[in-house]
């Protein structure tokens, strides 16, 4: 059998493969740390991680290990029977976020889903909400995930245009904006949910205070604060939660990504036991929530993010790439922005895009992806060696001063 080449998969691919997603033109098979390699045996540095899944860089020997081993002894139950892995893992996410329960689920989307959900219920049943009229609050440029009620307060036209009808029940506000979360809040209102800092949207960090007043009004105003800390959570912007930063502590946070090292879809939603206990057997549920494989990642995840100190690699390696990158003094930046490894270089509208930009990145083997049109997103897994940013940041600088 002839080995196949990257135009080989890139073929099959476009063949059978719904085209829901416009991917760069390399074809990988392998990852280390931060490397991967592609089918042609180039290697490149991934600076997207998965969207901030693999933080922990790629098949963590001590995530592939735990994961290896309990493979071999049980998988799957099903929630309908429990299993001796999900108690320890609520009860070590639960103490290190510093919350009293915990929901897991799979995709990020799921998570949302059931904060969501969660919120609702607890609007009705602790705020006293009238039957039908609970109301959430989003924000512009986010990004929650695609399942047809999240894609209801999507600001991207493009996310929802066909998807219709919507859901009911929600409001979008503008991003960084306090008094326009005090004009919408109603009686009805039981929930705000945001992310700490948008990753989507373009890498976009709210001024400072922001999470606190966010916090005062939600007191306030008896609603629940729900920060989505899928991306922005577990090291990313050098701590914790993003909300660490401002001391804030939302009522419900969803988190993913990064919860399972990039090893399996692992997700989950925490929160007070006010909060998540207005689930009662049979409201909510999933196959694979909550299984012993997922469970197992899920731990030796978190545990890899507390023995390697993730965050405050994150945090030192970022301020570092942060000053590098705004020293660097090309014509087509607009601005360097971010917090921690979670770094967006803004493009004039003149650069002509980023995605240009994106491809010559890749032919000098830095792998990293344009979000909207002008944002060259820097997100590599937060193992990097301060070797390696400077290799990587030398390659940006360059492309950064093409014409
Ligand atoms: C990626 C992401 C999601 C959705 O996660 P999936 O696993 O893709 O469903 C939700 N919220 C935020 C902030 C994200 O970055």
């Amino acid at each position: 059998m002839n080995k196949k080449s990257t135009q080989d998969y890139i073929a099959l691919e476009n063949e059978y493969n719904a085209h829901n997603y416009k991917p760069l033109d390399v074809v990988l098979a392998r990852g280390e740390g931060v490397w991967v390699w592609d089918v042609e045996g180039r290697k490149y540095m991934d600076c997207l991680s998965a969207y901030s899944a693999v933080n922990q860089g790629h098949c963590h020997p001590r995530i592939v290990q735990a994961m290896v081993d309990q493979a071999r002894k049980l998988a799957l139950t099903s929630r309908a029977f429990r299993n001796d892995q999900l108690p320890l893992f609520a009860k070590e996410l639960c103490e290190l976020v510093g919350y009293e329960m915990m929901l897991p689920m799979n995709s990020g989307a799921e998570a949302v889903e059931t904060a969501l959900k969660a919120t609702r219920k607890w609007g009705y049943e602790v705020k006293g909400v009238a039957d039908g009229q609970a109301e959430i609050i989003a924000c512009t440029g986010n990004f929650h995930g695609r399942t047809i009620t999240i894609i209801t307060f999507s600001p991207e036209e493009q996310y929802r245009e066909g998807f219709g009808p919507f859901t009911p029940g929600f409001k979008l506000i503008p991003y960084g904006d306090a008094g326009a979360l005090e004009r919408a809040i109603t009686p009805n209102t039981a929930g705000f949910i945001f992310e700490p800092v948008q990753g989507e949207g373009g890498v976009i960090v709210p001024q400072a205070g922001y999470l606190q007043r966010v916090r005062q009004l939600c007191d306030e105003h008896n609603v629940l604060m729900i920060a989505d800390e899928i991306q922005s959570g577990l090291g990313r912007t050098g701590k914790l939660l993003a909300c660490d930063h401002e001391n804030v502590r939302p009522d419900v946070v969803t988190l993913g990504k990064a919860l399972s090292g990039g090893m399996y879809p692992v997700s989950a939603v925490v929160a007070s036991k006010e909060v998540l206990g207005v689930f009662n057997p049979g409201d909510h549920g999933s196959t694979f929530g909550g299984n012993p494989l997922a469970c197992i990642v899920a731990r030796e995840a978190l545990q890899v993010i507390q023995d390697e100190k993730l965050c405050e690699r994150a945090a030192e390696m970022g301020d570092y790439l942060l000053s590098r990158l705004q020293a660097v003094d090309s014509p087509h930046v607009k601005l360097v922005r971010g917090k921690g490894l979670f770094v967006g270089i803004v493009l004039k509208y003149e650069a002509g895009g980023a995605r240009r930009f994106c491809e010559a990145l890749q032919e000098r083997g830095v792998l990293a992806k344009e979000t909207h049109e002008h944002v060259i997103r820097l997100a590599p897994p937060l193992v990097i060696t301060q070797e390696e940013l400077d290799w990587a940041i030398e390659q940006v600088s360059d492309v950064l001063m093409m014409d």
